[in-house]
């Protein structure tokens, strides 16, 4: 059972730009391709959780959605790196597309989508790590029993002077590339745990 990387998508792996609709809107972190690169030479898998309710919502379908992470994926492939599996969630309970407008259990910080990747990809929850710019990211680290690391990039920064109640990240870093450090300081328990 392997240890996971859940990587956040907007105001983590790229700019936050609000509901991004059109795969030309995508920007990468400038560090981003250097740090899934390190995580891809690390062997340790990355699987991308993101909430899309903007397909609820009526902004845009589905289809723009894998659009733009066929855009992403080539971004990280022309720099010798990639992300294992893209994951999204579509819904939101106050949504205007019937199909989608419901109350889910992958909406973040559900952890439908983790529940997925332990299915498909033999994933070891409690060896993972989740990376995200919002508490919802750390919330879903604690709901699977992981690690999580809050990044100031995007809403981050505004988000680590509002810290929800009861929750607290494992680390809090400046970016992306932090948070893969982190992360790979405590890869060696991690590894020798039978990656
Ligand atoms: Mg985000
Ligand atoms: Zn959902």
């Amino acid at each position: 059972m392997k240890c996971v990387v859940f990587l956040d998508r907007d105001g983590t792996l790229i700019e936050e730009v609000g509901y991004l609709d059109r795969p030309d809107r995508v920007q990468l972190y400038p560090w981003a391709v250097d740090a899934i690169r390190a995580l891809n030479q690390a062997r340790i898998p990355i699987v991308m959780i993101t909430n899309q309710s903007g397909i609820a919502r009526g902004f845009f379908t589905e289809a723009v959605v894998d659009d733009v992470h066929r855009h992403i994926a080539d971004l990280l492939k022309a720099g010798g790196a990639h992300i294992d599996a893209y994951y999204y969630c579509p819904h939101h309970r106050d949504g205007s597309v019937a199909e989608f407008a419901v109350a889910c259990d992958c909406r973040k910080p559900g952890r439908g989508l983790v529940d997925r990747a332990i299915r498909e990809l033999s994933v070891d929850p409690a060896r993972s790590f989740t990376i995200g710019d919002r508490w919802l990211d750390v919330a879903l680290a604690r709901n699977i029993g992981g690690r999580g690391v809050l990044v100031r990039t995007g809403y981050g920064a505004d988000q680590e002077r509002h810290p929800p109640e009861g929750l607290v990240a494992d680390a809090i870093v400046n970016n992306l590339v932090e948070a893969v450090s982190w992360i790979l300081e405590r890869s060696d328990e991690t590894l020798g745990s039978g990656l």
